[in-house]
Parts: structure tokens; sequence; C-alpha cells
């Protein structure tokens, strides 16, 4: 059974002539245990579809459905509550709070939501993202690749169902690159979860179950 469903779904942008269709009509579905890449050039509707995917947006036709649940109708304060549950987001506008340091970035996880890693795992997660040493560290005082580890860290701590990374390595050099697609790779098929990543490196979608392109709008599955 899917874990995310989209059914005819479009979305636009603007009125009249100003009118931009981000995305046209998409059916697709993801299954658990699938890491995903999604690919194409800047411009064409990848953002658009993973923000609404976990629910950021809203589409401007057609409906969500994760987890057995339509999401669309649903009012915003419903459909935060889905997000705290079952998504991780590691997106490109950093998802830190500048006046907590890394590890109380977590600990205001535990405050909200049951469920997070165990202090073991975390200390795991720590490890394999070369994060250990920064834990007592505030986001201002990170580089820009710390602080894209600590935010994948951040939206894996909440073990999600379904992770949406949006250009999850851009700001890595290639060996941590390609560290963090093991690591997503690992929770993905480890936890039997579902992670989709939007990626312009070509060289990541070999870690990769299913590769859509996405140009002008439109899906298309290559691999
Ligand atoms: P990508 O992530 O592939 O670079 P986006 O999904 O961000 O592409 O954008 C797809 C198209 O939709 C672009 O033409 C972009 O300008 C437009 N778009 C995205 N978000 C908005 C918005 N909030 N308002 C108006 N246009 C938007
Ligand atoms: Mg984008």
């Amino acid at each position: 059974m899917a874990v995310l469903e989209f059914n005819k779904v479009t979305k636009s942008f603007g009125s009249d002539h100003k009118r931009v269709e981000a995305l046209k009509e998409t059916n697709f579905h993801a299954e658990k245990g699938e890491l995903i890449a999604i690919i194409g050039p800047s411009g064409s509707g990848k953002s658009t579809f993973l923000t609404i995917a976990g629910g950021l947006q809203t589409p401007t036709e057609g409906e969500i459905i994760i987890n057995s649940q339509n999401i669309t109708k649903l009012n915003e304060k419903k459909r935060s509550k889905v997000r705290l549950k079952d998504i991780g987001f590691i997106l490109q506008a950093s998802n830190l709070i500048p006046f907590l340091t890394v590890d109380n970035q977590m600990k205001l996880l535990d405050k909200v939501k049951k469920g997070n890693m165990s202090k073991t795992e975390l200390e795991q997660l720590y490890n394999d993202l070369g994060i250990e040493d920064l834990r007592h560290k505030y986001p201002a005082d990170l580089s820009g690749g710390e602080r894209q580890r600590v935010a994948i860290a951040k939206s894996l701590y909440s073990n999600p169902s379904i992770i949406l990374a949006d250009e999850p390595t851009a700001s890595l050099d290639s060996e941590r690159a390609y560290e963090v697609m093991e690591l997503l790779k690992t929770e993905t098929k480890n936890k039997n979860t579902t992670t989709i990543v939007v990626t312009h490196d070509i060289r990541l979608i070999e870690y990769c179950d299913k590769v859509y392109k996405m140009t002008d709008g439109v899906l298309t599955l290559e691999k």
C-alpha cells in the first residue's frame, strides 16, 4: 500500500496571463522502503512537488494521500499534525532554530512529540554525520555544510515515515554528499520508510531505487 499518493494533482501560481503551471497533472505513488530521486533543471517544479507532498502547500487540484489519510482538505492545524508525526523535511532553507544549541534542537522535538530516537540512536546519528563535536554550538557558529548535516540529523531524529529532502547535499563536498546519501539509504531500508530526494547531482541517483525527471512541471519515471 502506498505511503504517499498524488491523484491528479496540479499547482498553479498567479492568475490570467501571469499564471504559472508549476505542476501539471501528476499521478505518483511511493511505497515503504523506497529511496526515490527527482532530478530536473531549476524552475521545473521540484520544490513545488516536494512541499505539496509534505503538506506545506496545498494543490490547486487533485488530492494528496499520506498513510491512507487524505490530507488535501484538512485545515492547517490538522495538516501540521500530520507533518509533525509523519514527515521529515530536509529543506533548502534550514529548519534550525537560531537560539538553540544542536542538542537542544533535538530536545525541543521531545517536548512536542513522542517516538523520537533514543539517546544511543542519536549518538550513532551524530557520529554518522560527523557532527558529534558540534552539539553545544549554535547554528550561527556552524559552517554551511555543518548546518546542513545538523538539519539532516534533526529531520531524521523524529523517526518520520516519509523523508522529503530538497537538495540535501548542496553545500557538502562530494565525499560528504555520498556519506549523506548512504545514510539516507540505510535509514530508508532499516526503518522501512520512504525517502524522496530532489537533486541536481546525477552521481547521487545510483543510491536510489527509482529516478523521476521533472521537466516544466511534468514528472516522468526514468528508472
Ligand atoms: P524547482 O524547485 O525545480 O527549481 P519550483 O518548484 O521552485 O522549481 O518552481 C516551479 C515554477 O513555479 C517556477 O516557474 C517558479 O517561478 C514558480 N513558483 C514556485 N513557487 C511560486 C510561488 N510561491 N509564487 C509564484 N510562482 C512560484
Ligand atoms: Mg527548488
